[in-house]
């Protein structure tokens, strides 16, 4: 066993960066980045496979389709959701604006998956990445950004995600919910403290051994998701606290407080 690599570290296993991130912890999140990703990216190209007159009649609810719209902030799904509008007008003009604010919400994980995934800091010895370097990245890619990235390697953005990414960023999204979101998957559905995680049991030990398939020793930190959120940036209580457990009995009209 090595020494401990940081002052108070609880890390037994000699490879945590900087002594809080173990090696089957950094896989956890990033596997959940890129299944948060995936589905949703799953979702919205099926969506826009289908012919326009089709989408009309039967909007998306982005609430019953995808679990990470449960991270957002009440006001935020509010202007997400597909409630019944007054008019057709406003019902033209509120659906395409939740639709913006969604597909938004989506470029965030694009965003902090590309970031989390990115070659240069190191192969193993690597962070995630925190609440504010993915919120600097955001700001970097809104289309009307004075902020000159070209420096670095640019997550891969067209120009319509960027204009999606400023409806999110206008509409008060923030990168704190996606990764909130990411780490709070990544302990529900893929580590033995989670409600989901039995089912899929065999298969993340599978990822757990990385995508190198070289083995990740085991460290006392590796379940430490109190100490992984407090480093990353995110408040101590995730928000996803109203994930349905199941199909329906959870989806209600959504609260006007914050
Ligand atoms: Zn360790």
């Amino acid at each position: 066993m090595s020494e401990p690599n940081a002052p108070g570290s609880a890390c037994t296993c000699g490879e945590c960066f900087e002594g809080w991130l173990s090696p089957r912890m950094r896989e956890r999140l990033e596997y959940s980045a890129e299944l948060r990703y995936g589905l949703a990216k799953a979702l919205l190209d099926t969506q826009d496979g289908v012919p326009d007159d089709i989408t009309n009649t039967l909007p998306i609810d982005y609430a019953q389709i995808d679990i990470a719209f449960y991270y957002l902030p009440p006001a935020l799904r509010a202007k997400i959701s597909t409630s019944p509008p007054e008019t057709q007008s406003d019902a033209d003009a509120s659906s395409s604006t939740g639709d913006a604010i969604y597909r938004g919400y989506i470029a965030a994980f694009q965003v902090a998956l590309e970031l989390a995934t990115s070659p240069g800091e190191g192969a193993k010895h690597r962070s995630f990445p925190t609440v504010s370097y993915i919120a600097k990245r955001l700001s970097e890619l809104r289309p009307d950004s004075s902020t000159p990235s070209n420096s670095e390697p640019e997550p891969a953005l067209d120009a319509t995600a960027r204009e999606h990414l400023a409806a999110f960023l206008d509409a008060g999204g923030s990168a704190q919910y996606a990764l909130d979101c990411i780490v709070d998957r990544a302990r529900e559905e893929l580590s033995p403290l989670g409600r989901l995680y039995d089912a899929e049991k065999e298969y993340i030990d599978a990822v757990l051994d990385g995508s190198d398939g070289e083995p990740r020793g085991a460290c006392a930190n590796d379940l430490d998701f109190a100490r992984v959120r407090e480093k990353l940036g995110l408040p101590a209580e995730t928000r996803g606290v109203d994930v349905p457990l199941d199909d329906g009995d959870h989806l209600d009209p959504l609260s006007d407080e914050e």
